[in-house]
């Protein structure tokens, strides 16, 4: 689905020429696949990573290195490159506004203040007439006890910075699950969530251009194991209205702040057809993997084009495909696997740990 607000072309004087050099803050994996299509696309890429094994840094000669939180050296790096992006969202947002960059932050660094930011991000979309579960913020005990008599019923409290894979989240349905919650929490900052009882979770990842245009990817139904994400299947069978809503709210969310590059919305399927957004990523997302064999233009070429300024590409779903993560050990298996089945994303990760996302496999869904 697409909007046609303006018109940018190849032409446009807003096109970085090939050549040009995208900065892109982060090592990990999805830096990795975004550096692989930019290259591409015909441009280099620097990478600021922390260490010479990162996934990102692997792939590219232009790479600096230091810490994710040295705003000195971040501000020096964003100086060197055309046009800065980030792979990841816990990015030190003061660092580059101080930078005096003259290349342009895509996406906008509003963006990442926001989604860093559990309880600045229910507002937010909250007060864009986005539909969130029911929260609150929560500093003290007092506010947790409060919190849980006014949303009656299970919770969950969540830190409201720094969580990922489902760390630094507690289930709480009684006093006891609050005292041991709120214990752990250790004094960070945090907000309790009414608990949603989902009949599936998905997510809408968008594209939007530096003219505002807008393309919107097939739907994908995603499956978490132990709060990581194990498996996104497309397209993820909603009705038409349903994806068209979860649309709409990612390009009202895009539009308010006039967002350049991927944006990634994470959204609860309610069993009666409502539609709830759990989270935002300011950035390509796990469960848009697929693309890069199953639809016509990988998430990832789409973010590049949309922040060098090029016209986005219509995604179109090639073949009804399954993504599957592979984590930790698993992916020992898969890559002895004989039966070459499905094509294999590994992300050059030396080890192995437990959990650790270490490449993912697309195949087709099975025909009825
Ligand atoms: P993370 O940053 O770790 O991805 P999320 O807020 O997305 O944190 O939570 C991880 C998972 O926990 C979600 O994908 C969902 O399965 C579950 N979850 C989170 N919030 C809620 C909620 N309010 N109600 C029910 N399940 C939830
Ligand atoms: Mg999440």
């Amino acid at each position: 689905m697409s909007s046609a607000k303006g018109s940018a072309s190849a032409s446009s004087p807003a096109a970085l020429p090939p050549g040009s050099v995208i900065g892109i803050v982060g090592g990990g994996q999805l830096g990795r696949m975004l550096a692989l299509a930019a290259y591409g696309l015909g441009f280099r890429v620097h990478v600021y990573a922390e260490t010479e094994e990162d996934p990102a840094a692997l792939v590219t000669p232009f790479r600096t290195f230091g810490r994710l939180d040295d705003a000195a050296a971040l501000a020096q790096f964003s100086r060197k490159v055309d046009v800065v992006t980030f792979e990841f969202e816990n990015v030190d947002v003061s660092a580059f506004q101080g930078a005096k960059a003259p290349a342009p932050f895509r996406p906008p660094l509003r963006a990442f203040e926001i989604a860093q930011d559990r309880w600045v991000e229910k507002q937010t979309l909250d007060r864009l007439g986005i539909a969130v579960a029911p929260f609150r913020a929560i500093d003290t005990r007092e506010d947790l006890a409060q919190g849980l008599r006014e949303l009656a019923g299970p919770a969950i409290l969540k830190t409201r910075r720094f969580g990922y894979d489902g760390k630094g989240q507690w289930k709480v349905t009684d006093r006891a699950d609050a005292d041991q919650a709120f214990a752990e929490l250790a004094g960070a900052p945090a907000i309790l969530e009414a608990y949603v009882a989902f009949e599936s979770e998905l997510s809408v990842i968008l594209a939007r251009d530096v003219s505002g245009a807008t393309e919107a990817f097939p739907i994908a139904r995603n499956d978490h194991e132990n709060h990581i994400l194990k498996r996104s299947t497309v397209p993820g069978g909603y009705s038409e209205p349903v994806e068209r809503e979860a649309i709409q709210m990612a390009n009202t969310l895009a539009s308010s702040l006039d967002y350049v590059g991927v944006l990634t919305l994470e959204l609860f399927a309610l069993t009666d057809g409502r539609l709830v957004v759990n989270e935002i990523a300011p950035r390509v997302h796990n469960s848009g993997h697929w693309t890069l064999d199953a639809c016509s233009v990988s998430q990832f070429e789409q973010h590049i084009r949309a922040i060098t300024g090029l016209p986005l590409r219509r995604p179109e779903l090639l073949r009804p495909a399954v993504m599957e993560n592979l984590l930790g050990p698993e992916v020992t298996k898969v890559w002895t696997d004989r039966s070459v089945t499905s094509s294999l994303h590994l992300y050059g990760k030396s080890e192995a740990r437990d959990g650790r996302k270490m490449g993912h496999r697309t195949y087709w869904q099975e025909q009825p």
